[in-house]
């Protein structure tokens, strides 16, 4: 299959990270949203990173510039159904995701690959209300894309060998890493960290320790480069909370009820650095723990 179009749906955090390693790697991208707000501040996020590479000279002023010439933007979803490869990273929520699916049917090519990259939500699942089925997979970069070398490729029931092959070669293109991942609740890697931190914000539920004990003590006891804490507000609390409950309802299983006080936080519109606001407050230099 001959990849050279990418679609990507959601221009947020991690939309802008994709869009970056696809357009740095040479293809020609579009990305979309529901919100002109979102795009505009995407390419400006993409050009400062890009930017960033060039003085640290990791790439040249030609490759930042071609990088920005191959990526366009839209308002109209059904602009990225053309495309070769559609990486669907919107809000974490499945029903967002279907109806994101169901408008862009109409406008696929025959060939085209679906794939999302939800933190953990099941592919199957997501990929039995579309046409191809066997054209769908999961493809999970991690955050920041561009710095992140992983990429997890979860393979629905009915993902065929072509097109995990396809994305396979994709990964490599980036430079990037594949994990084989099956397609059960949060994957591989949100599986074991997702209830690591939760487990941080119950020990901060319990008065075990404050925002700032916990995060040294993770990162000076465990040698892990950011504390907990500080990784969900980076991850984002609302995507935290959404994975926690899927990993819940999907496992049925109690060890995985999302902490009261991560719930709370979402409710409060705290969701970590996107907001300005979570476990740490971002509005001050440095941030002030929260609690
Ligand atoms: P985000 O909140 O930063 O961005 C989501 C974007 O989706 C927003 O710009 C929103 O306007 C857009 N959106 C919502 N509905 C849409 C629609 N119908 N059509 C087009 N765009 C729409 O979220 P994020 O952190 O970038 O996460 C996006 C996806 O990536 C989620 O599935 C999440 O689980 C996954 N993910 C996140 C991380 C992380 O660390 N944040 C890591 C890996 C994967």
């Amino acid at each position: 299959m001959d990849i050279r179009k990418v679609g990507v749906v959601g221009a947020g955090q991690m939309g802008n990270g994709i869009a970056h390693v696809f357009a740095l790697a040479g293809y020609d991208v579009i990305v979309s949203d529901i919100s002109q707000d979102a795009l505009d501040r995407a390419v400006n996020v993409i050009d400062g990173n890009l930017t960033r590479q060039v003085s640290r000279e990791k790439i040249t002023e030609e490759a930042r510039q071609g990088a920005l010439d191959r990526i366009s933007t839209t308002l109209k979803l059904a602009d990225v159904g053309p495309s070769d490869l559609i990486i669907e990273a919107a809000t974490e929520r499945e029903t967002v995701k279907n109806a994101i699916f169901d408008d862009l049917l109409p406008h696929l090519k025959p060939n085209t690959i679906l794939t999302s990259n939800t933190s953990s939500i099941s592919i199957t699942r997501l990929a039995s209300r579309t046409d191809r089925p066997e054209k769908f997979m999961g493809f999970h970069f991690m955050n920041p894309v561009p710095i992140m070398q992983l990429v997890e490729l979860i393979r629905g029931i009915a993902t065929d060998d072509e097109t995990y092959s396809a994305c396979l070669g994709v990964v490599e293109n980036l430079g990037k890493t594949a994990a084989s991942a099956e397609d059960f609740p949060a994957f591989i890697v949100n599986r074991i960290l997702m209830p690591m931190i939760n487990e941080a914000v119950y020990t901060l539920y319990e008065g075990v320790g404050n925002v700032s004990s916990i995060d040294s003590a993770m990162k000076l006891g465990t040698n892990h480069p950011m504390g907990p804490l500080e990784l969900a507000d980076f991850i984002g609390l609302d995507t935290c909370l959404a994975i926690m409950n899927v990993l819940h309802d999907g496992l049925a299983d109690t060890k995985y009820r999302p902490c009261p006080l991560l719930t709370k936080y979402v409710e409060a519109g705290w969701l970590g650095r996107k907001t300005q606001r979570g476990f740490y407050d971002y509005r001050v230099d440095p941030p002030k723990p929260t609690r």
